[in-house]
């Protein structure tokens, strides 16, 4: 299975980031290997001393689909949850300065985080959930899936012209504002609609 990353999907995110609104979605992806273990904490790589945390929508697909036409997008996924795109900002600044791809860091081992999955049909409008992360116990960043600059349909649609979606692969739909560096003995913690799907201790 694969993960398709959305980058830059929410103004608030772009603007405390200083980059470009995009003209279309931004697109990366992360191998099988990113997703950490269930109920394992995060830890901190060597390589990085400014890993933030980036909370985001997520869906699991769950048929095959290539050149998917907007209306018909909704068929190919039923789960939804919450997900962390841990980022290695510091890599990825410099990556970025100079033009280069982000994989290092943004696809290290143990950088996607998956919260539990509900059926989708739990929620009337996927355009209307409200998400949020806490880091020990605080707010830090809270998400309306209003506000993303293209919807979970428009995103399955524009990133199946480049890439077949197969059963089990996740989509990573942007993150809000209020990224930060998480620190060792951290916990963070997700919510979607104000139920908690994602428990995490930062090592
Ligand atoms: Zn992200």
């Amino acid at each position: 299975m694969k993960i398709i990353c959305i980058g830059r999907n929410y103004a608030d995110h772009i603007e405390e980031l200083e980059n470009e609104r995009p003209k279309e979605p931004v697109v990366f992806l992360k191998p099988d290997t990113t997703i950490g273990q269930r109920n394992t904490p995060f830890y901190i790589p060597d390589f990085s001393s400014d890993v933030h945390h980036e909370i985001e929508i997520i869906v699991k697909i769950n048929r095959i689909g290539k050149h998917i036409q907007e209306q018909f997008a909704h068929k190919y996924y039923d789960q939804i949850s919450v997900g962390i795109d841990f980022t290695a900002r510091d890599l990825q600044t410099q990556l970025k300065a100079k033009g280069l791809p982000w994989e290092k860091a943004k696809a290290f081992d143990g950088a996607a985080v998956l919260g539990q999955w509900l059926p989708k049909k739990e929620f009337k409008d996927l355009q209307n959930l409200n998400f949020e992360l806490t880091k020990n116990d605080a707010s830090v960043q809270r998400g309306h899936t209003r506000l993303m600059l293209y919807t979970i349909d428009q995103l399955i649609a524009y990133v199946s012209q480049f890439f077949t979606l197969k059963i089990g692969d996740i989509l990573f739909t942007g993150t809000p504002a209020g990224v930060g560096a998480v620190q060792e003995n951290d916990r963070l913690e997700g919510f979607l609609e104000g139920q908690k799907l994602l428990d995490l201790k930062i090592k």
